[in-house]
């Protein structure tokens, strides 16, 4: 097996969008789906292109309510092509029979090649070989060259080249109840060898231009049509039987938000008419993928695992590569890879920054950068609720306000439920951990005299403004932790939990990095406050080990045997108890690590540093039983999860990482959380294997039979 190539043999509709999801291409500006150029969005087939940082905001009824939602838009699709042998039809998923296919993603060169045969209805039968790049080299353009055979038939061929702006968001069959039409069409024009499309989105008119120029060597006939929301260009040529016809299509994608542009419309028709031929783009193209995976590359040892961790840390690249440089974009939770999350930016690139600070501290820059920009509004929130610093939003997405949607549904009862995750004020602890690795890895003064420092100090003023003194220690009262199916608690009518330990004990860690940073612009009494906190921050415990919050301890255990052997998979064990009437906020049980992800940023040495600093009894045999004691009672709802226990497991018990290694890199290759990959990847996760790679993790260990287990 080439550990560089991805390969799907024949069609699978129930795997159709997984696979659309991990062979997407992208170049950190723009990524296209790998759907099928002549597929429409059917329920198997899902086209989708986003572009980094391009949300737009629609008004819905919701469960009797009005809600709204920013989405990060499905821009209009520039692949569309098909072809038709002689008088039959069009090529479409539901007109031809396809008698072999075979998709290949080569993750070296970054490109996407299908060879199929087709007959039509009326027996053509044709050989097509198509391959696709998003170029990492010029970010605005992308290429799809497809070659075509006639292998038992003779006569015109007629091929349809467009660019389709009728296109909604509807990747994600939980949210089709909201809106989803985002894109207005505005002006669309075909002539002179380019077809171009201009669309605006709906509430925060970014407009969003795409020309195509499609070619076909040698004598062919050329129409051009443009209606509202679409133009296209159809090429007619006569073949031989088999004979062998090439007609590339060069794409280029601006928006409004672009710099250096007159307007994204005339930018799009001159980068298209610029961009030189298919072979060029490829050359440029492949050379740019070469250059990422000097810096890139991580080894794994076994060709299998190899195989994956490539898929993993290339779908993070295309997501967030060097050119995120120069754009106001965050590092969206599922990619650019489909609407889950609807494209929000959620605490994620805490588990890439470690992987990407040694390797592209300019991608961590601007990340931060993104963060840095929506201060104003993390301050803004932050006073609106009676808090000093500032706030940052637990999902981010244009401005910085908070896009945590107030409503969920749970598919398996039908019912809209409140979302109290906006509570997860640790958010902002990521954003300062964040700052500290991307300082630590490059020792950039500069960023953390500026942005960087500014970042650690707000938010360690919030954090000092939540801690409530009580007695000899602080608390802070009514939040949640990483997990997100404790929201509060039984029988208490305001949501929120009280000391949760990951909250506390990071802000205790914050407090030391800001002191040692020692910022001109801390006054006396903040840092006497801050020291304070460093000092006495609240930690429970029980059992002898840490408790994920306050309280923790009395809840019930959950019959974990009884679940699993009534359900199977229990990692939705919020939506399996809700359904039941019931509720996770009774029980010992949690969505993913919490307070494992203490081990997971500071390390069990780095622990123990902050838990003695605060005053509190801790060795080696507190953490081991810490570790377990939670091991047994986390559901891995989260693909996060497996992440963090394969990483703490190594470290302080390697006998028992192993599966939850094999379940981390298996996570979106064989889509583990059901369904979900097919949504969009799971950027979060897939940054985590690659650390657990290049880190200290045994790589023997890892082999490829459990891979496939
Ligand atoms: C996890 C969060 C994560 C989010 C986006 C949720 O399921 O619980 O920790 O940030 O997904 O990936």
């Amino acid at each position: 097996m080439d550990p560089w190539l991805l390969v799907y043999d024949g069609c699978d509709p129930a795997q159709e969008g997984l696979r659309e999801a991990l062979t997407t291409l992208g170049n950190g500006c723009f990524a296209t789906r790998g759907a099928a150029p002549e597929a429409r969005a059917d329920g198997v087939h899902y086209p989708g292109t986003y572009v980094a940082g391009c949300y737009d905001r629609l008004v819905s009824r919701v469960a009797g309510r009005t809600v709204d939602n920013e989405d990060l838009v499905n821009a209009p699709n520039w692949l569309p092509l098909t072809f038709r042998a002689r008088t039959g039809d069009w090529f479409a998923p539901d007109t031809a029979e396809i008698l072999t296919v075979r998709r290949t993603l080569d993750m070296r060169q970054g490109t996407l090649t299908r060879l199929l045969r087709v007959r039509d209805r009326l027996g053509h039968v044709t050989r097509v070989e198509q391959r696709r790049l998003v170029s990492m080299d010029e970010p605005h353009l992308a290429a799809l060259r497809t070659t075509l055979v006639a292998e038992n038939w003779s006569g015109t061929l007629q091929v349809r080249s467009a660019l389709d702006g009728d296109v909604v968001n509807a990747g994600v069959a939980r949210y089709r109840g909201l809106a989803g039409r985002h894109l207005v069409p505005v002006r669309s024009h075909a002539a002179d060898g380019v077809t171009g499309l201009l669309a605006r989105t709906a509430s925060s008119r970014v407009e969003i231009a795409l020309a195509a120029r499609t070619t076909l060597a040698g004598p062919h006939s050329s129409e051009f049509r443009a209606g509202r929301g679409w133009a296209r260009h159809d090429l007619g040529v006569d073949v031989a039987e088999g004979g062998e016809v090439t007609v590339d299509k060069i794409v280029a994608l601006y928006t409004s938000r672009d710099r250096a542009i007159a307007s994204c419309e005339e930018a799009a028709r001159t980068a298209v008419e610029r961009a030189g031929s298919f072979e060029e783009l490829l050359g440029r193209h492949t050379r740019a993928w070469a250059r990422l995976w000097e810096r890139a590359h991580v080894t794994a040892g076994d060709s299998d695992v190899q195989q994956v961790l490539n898929l993993y840390v290339f779908h993070l690249l295309q997501t967030v590569s060097p050119h995120v440089a120069g754009l106001d974009a965050g590092l969206p939770a599922r990619g650019l890879h489909g609407e889950a999350y609807r494209g929000h930016v959620f605490w994620d690139e805490v588990f890439a920054f470690p992987f990407l600070a040694p390797r592209f501290p300019e991608i961590t820059e601007a990340l931060l950068r993104y963060r840095w920009r929506r201060l104003p509004e993390a301050r803004w929130a932050a006073r609106h609720a009676g808090y000093a610093g500032a706030m940052f939003p637990w999902q981010s997405a244009s401005d910085g306000r908070e896009e945590t949607q107030t409503l969920h549904l749970n598919p398996r009862s039908g019912r809209w439920l409140p979302d109290n995750s906006h509570l997860q004020r640790h958010v902002g602890l990521a954003v300062a951990c964040n700052v500290w690795r991307h300082h630590e890895a490059t020792g950039d003064s500069a960023f953390l005299a500026g942005p960087g420092g500014e970042l650690l100090v707000e938010i360690a003023r919030f954090f000092a403004s939540l801690a409530v003194r009580e007695g000899e220690r602080y608390a802070i009262r009514g939040v949640m932790g990483p997990d997100e199916y404790h929201d509060g608690y039984p029988g208490r009518a305001e949501p929120g939990l009280d000391n949760n330990a990951y909250t506390n004990v990071m802000t205790a860690w914050l407090m030391r990095r800001v002191l040692e940073l020692d910022p001109a612009d801390l006054g006396e009494e903040e840092r006497r406050r801050f020291s304070d906190l460093a000092r006495r921050m609240r930690v429970d415990f029980h059992d002898g080990v840490i408790s994920q919050f306050e309280g923790y301890g009395d809840l019930k255990e959950l019959d974990w045997a009884a679940y699993r052997a009534k359900y199977g998979d229990i990692r939705r064990l919020d939506r399996i108890l809700e359904a039941e009437g019931d509720t996770p906020n009774r029980y010992k049980a949690s969505k993913q690590a919490d307070v494992l992800m203490l081990f997971h940023l500071l390390g069990a040495d780095g622990l123990a540093e902050i838990l003695t600093g605060l005053g509190y009894a801790w060795d080696r045999a507190a953490a081991t039983r810490t570790v377990d004691y939670y091991l047994a009672r986390t559901c891995h709802g989260s693909t996060l999860s497996a992440v963090v226990h394969a990483g703490v497991l190594a470290r302080l018990r390697p006998g028992a990482s192993q599966p939850f290694l094999v379940e981390a890199l298996n996570s979106d290759v064989r889509d583990l959380q059901g369904g979900t990959t097919a949504e969009g990847v799971h950027l979060g996760a897939m940054a985590g294997v690659a650390v657990l790679f290049e880190g200290a993790h045994p790589r023997s260990a890892v082999r490829a039979a459990d891979r496939c287990g």
